[in-house]
């Protein structure tokens, strides 16, 4: 990492922290042996590997035996709603409904969209400007034929929480699954599975210092769902394959660290995000996106009108800022993001996004130097923008 980079996309993912590269280590070179072998130079393995899970369980006040690691926070969610759709055709229902949100990350919304081709109904929950979803608009979409409501924790993109154990609450009443994309939630803000009565969430390693590739379903024990991966019958026979030792203890090291820091640490976080938004909010056609409270403790996101996203992060990046405009998964696509066109801003200002998202290793001095360049690269754009008036200094579209 060159000495004046500024990384402002912890969202996309972090660094592995010492604490959890020391951990992984051993598994690499020395304590290497596969868990599944009898010997006791492979124990070694395996018992951090189950030490790994009741960490990563006693993080989210659940039981060791009803965490399942897997390759990471897309594949959870694949399983997540696959793995209760299989369950219920395996009990003779072969069609029914499922509830989510339209501002879901893409590992949940193309999977329902892939239930959608199978025959399976889908309701898209409708968010408010500040991204969030109704819990009251969540009953009145249950039906009898409901199986699962799958609702995030905390959006990517926005960084706005949604109230989970309202959600949850009302599932439990209904006696219907409920699954959270808790990805950006584990490790940023206190996660309890029994309070925010859950029987599936998924959480992904590389959002909270731990290694990429490796994560998490956490499996309420009453939950039989079936098998994602067929092989040899690791993690209980129901997600086969050698264990990914090394990515299972860096996380739960990971993850341990930020939950035991985590007070002081978001109190920090937020007050640099407040900062961050305090200084670039006041800008001429700009605006926060997400909600003013009820948000990440590191994310802050503005859409600049007259702005086009992909240009500022190009222009930040000259400057030494890593930055996004949105989802990383979707960088790559022209479309304006779903979020920002579901919490209703028209697709031109929607173009405009920005996504800064802070971490362990920002300081007030990366802040500072964010709002010295952030509102130049803006001025300059829009001085460059075929879609500003410039003697009018707003643009030329009407909202
Ligand atoms: C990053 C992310 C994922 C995907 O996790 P991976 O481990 O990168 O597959 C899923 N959901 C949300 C909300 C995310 O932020």
């Amino acid at each position: 990492m060159s000495r004046h980079m500024i990384y402002a996309d912890h969202a996309a993912t972090t660094a592995v922290t010492d604490t959890a590269l020391k951990a992984m280590l051993p598994h690499f070179t020395t304590a290497y042996g596969n868990p599944s072998s009898l010997y006791r130079f492979a124990q070694e393995g395996k018992s951090d590997l189950e030490m790994a899970r009741a960490q990563v369980a006693a993080c989210l006040n659940a039981k060791a035996e009803e965490i399942y690691f897997t390759s990471g926070g897309t594949e959870a969610d694949n399983w997540a709603l696959r793995g209760v759709a299989q369950l219920m055709a395996l009990k003779g229902k072969r069609t029914g409904h499922i509830i989510t949100s339209a501002i879901e990350h893409h590992a949940v919304l193309h999977t329902a969209q892939y239930l959608e081709k199978q025959g399976w109904s889908i309701t898209y929950l409708p968010v408010d400007g500040d991204g969030l979803v109704d819990p009251a608009a969540v009953e009145t979409a249950i039906r009898p034929d409901t199986i699962l409501i799958s609702v995030m924790a905390a959006n990517n993109e926005i960084g706005t929480i949604q109230p989970i154990a309202e959600i949850g609450a009302i599932a439990r009443a209904h006696q219907i699954l409920f699954h959270t994309d808790a990805v950006q939630a584990v490790g940023h803000i206190p996660v309890d599975v029994e309070a925010w009565n859950v029987d599936l969430l998924s959480l992904s390693g590389h959002k909270f210092g731990g290694p990429k590739g490796i994560g998490a379903l956490y499996v309420k024990k009453s939950l039989r769902l079936p098998a994602l991966i067929q092989g040899g019958g690791q993690e209980k026979g129901r997600r086969s394959g050698t264990e990914n030792v090394p990515g299972a203890v860096g996380m739960a090291a990971a993850l341990k660290e930020a939950v035991e820091h985590m007070p002081e640490e978001s109190a920090r976080l937020a007050a640099l995000r407040d900062k961050l938004i305090a200084g670039l909010e006041g800008l001429p056609y700009t605006r926060l996106t997400g909600h003013r409270e009820k948000r990440l403790p590191g994310t802050a996101s503005f859409v600049f009108e007259g702005v086009e996203g992909e240009a500022l992060l190009l222009h930040l990046d000259a400057r030494g800022i890593c930055a996004s405009s949105g989802s990383a998964c979707s960088s790559a696509s022209l479309d304006p993001s779903h979020v920002l066109l579901a919490i209703g801003l028209p697709h031109a200002v929607a173009h405009g996004s920005l996504r800064l998202s802070l971490g362990r290793d920002n300081t007030q001095a990366d802040v500072d130097a964010m709002l010295n360049e952030i509102p130049d690269v803006v001025a300059y754009l829009r001085e460059m923008s075929p879609v500003w008036d410039r003697d009018a200094e707003k643009p030329t579209w009407e909202l």
